[in-house]
């Protein structure tokens, strides 16, 4: 680290305190996602970054997304999608020029903490002990979105020349749909590189598997549950759960290729997986059911998916899969299942050696730590900028394991470490040259 640097790493130490405060403050506000889209207290929470920012010089503004904001793809947002209650923030700070851009994203939605009874002190207020912020949100993400704001005053409070622009958005909706950052993109926020402050441990993800949801149902011919039924060819009921174990059999024994298809592994993605999410077959308790349907997620990675990284393909494999094992059994031979989809969230990766994710992991060896980069990753919002030309990486303070938990919390070391780490990262990356066609692109509304 050169003296700037070393600057910045000690005055992020010093405000170990105030960072902490902004945490608990955040936690206070419930930001519940609801499938419904309910409001609750995301403007509130907003507004209270929007005054740090401005108050540390940024061009600050918020808007909520009108119901043309998103994209009419296969992500599937309904077409009367809406944001009421629920403005998103972009913060801009101009670079002296000839630098790249550095987008700073983190969404401000928390999964709801049930069940709540379990949980050691209340959810929405912070508790801090052993070095530890409890709270609903302090992994996943309020703990890196406060590193991120705390990050972001420091370098303009020192002003260490930064020759990139510096944006800082918070978003919504990421926990439920994903649409508050879809909607970013839409109104055209990018840079030359992005970073979301998610719960990655410190390490790096370059990206995330994309995922799909499947509906598969099976019919069967309902009947008495205490006879002993004919043949279904003479007129027998037949029981649709145990047609439906013909189907999940077909559906691990795919899941397990690829699992082993080198073809479709990544070096730095856990491989594709199935998951059967849920079952139902509502029947009278003594009768065989003559319907049974089964919910699962699907993940695939890059090399599975289409040019434009969306998962058509693998529906293609799961349903020829499917109909090939209903092809054993006579039954089901003559009553193939039926398979649907819902929404698609397409696969994107960035590659270990663009500028975003080397400035990242040189910034951890700056600090004095490992650069690593993880293969566990989940869905985040990088992939959605990645798509859109800016490189998304996530790196942020806390643990994945302890977000959506009981008890979930965060360590205050590695909440000071995280927000040095982004502002190291910032430095670097801004200061680097090389742009790409993708500069800051501003809000369309006046910024300063
Ligand atoms: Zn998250």
């Amino acid at each position: 680290m050169d003296a700037r640097e070393r600057e910045v790493v000690e005055t992020i130490a010093g405000r170990e305190r105030e960072l902490v405060d902004l945490l608990c403050a955040l936690i206070g506000f419930d930001t519940t996602a609801t499938v419904e889209g309910e409001a609750r207290e995301a403007a509130a929470l907003q507004s209270l970054i929007a005054g740090r920012l401005e108050g540390a010089g940024f061009g600050v503004e918020t808007w909520e997304p009108g119901p043309s904001a998103l994209p009419a793809d296969r992500m599937g947002f309904d077409p009367s999608y809406s944001f009421a209650g629920r403005p998103q923030l972009l913060a801009f700070r101009p670079g002296t020029g000839g630098g790249r851009s550095l987008l700073l994203n983190g969404h401000i939605d928390v999964v709801d903490p049930a069940p709540r009874d379990r949980w050691t002190s209340d959810p929405f207020r912070a508790d801090v002990r052993d070095r530890r912020v409890f709270g609903r949100g302090a992994a996943d993400m309020k703990g890196g979105v406060a590193a991120m704001i705390v990050a972001a005053e420091t370098l303009a409070a020192l002003d260490p020349p930064l020759a990139g622009d510096l944006l800082v958005n918070t978003v919504t909706d990421e926990e439920s749909t994903g649409a508050g950052s879809a909607a970013c993109v839409a109104r055209g926020i990018a840079a030359d590189g992005g970073l979301i402050a998610e719960p990655t441990g410190l390490s790096t993800w370059l990206g995330a598997r994309g995922s799909l949801r499947a509906t598969i149902t099976v019919e069967g011919r309902a009947g008495h549950a205490g006879l002993t039924q004919p043949h279904w060819s003479a007129g027998g009921a037949v029981n649709a759960v145990d047609k439906m174990a013909i189907v999940q059999g077909a559906l691990e024994r795919l899941a397990r290729e690829w699992r082993d298809r080198h073809a479709t592994t990544h070096p730095h993605l856990a491989p594709g997986g199935i998951a059967v999410t849920g079952i139902s077959a509502d029947a009278w308790m003594v009768s065989l059911p003559g319907r049974c349907t089964l919910d699962c997620h699907l993940q695939y990675l890059p090399a599975q998916a289409d040019q434009s990284g969306w998962g058509a393909p693998v529906e293609r494999e799961v349903e020829a899969a499917v109909l090939a094992a209903a092809r054993t059994d006579s039954w089901l031979r003559e009553h193939p299942p039926l398979v649907s989809w819902s929404d698609d969230v397409p696969a994107s990766v960035v590659e270990p050696d663009s500028p975003i994710v080397q400035a990242a992991l040189a910034a951890a060896g700056a600090v004095g730590d490992v650069p690593r980069i993880a293969r566990e990753t989940t869905f985040f919002d990088g992939p959605t900028f990645t798509r859109a030309g800016t490189s998304t990486i996530a790196l942020g303070p806390g643990h994945i394991v302890h977000a959506h938990a009981v008890d979930e919390h965060v360590t205050i070391d590695q909440l000071v470490a995280a927000a040095q780490r982004i502002a190291i990262t910032a430095m670097r990356f801004c200061n680097s040259t090389g742009r790409s066609e993708h500069g800051a692109a501003r809000p369309r509304s006046a910024l300063a």
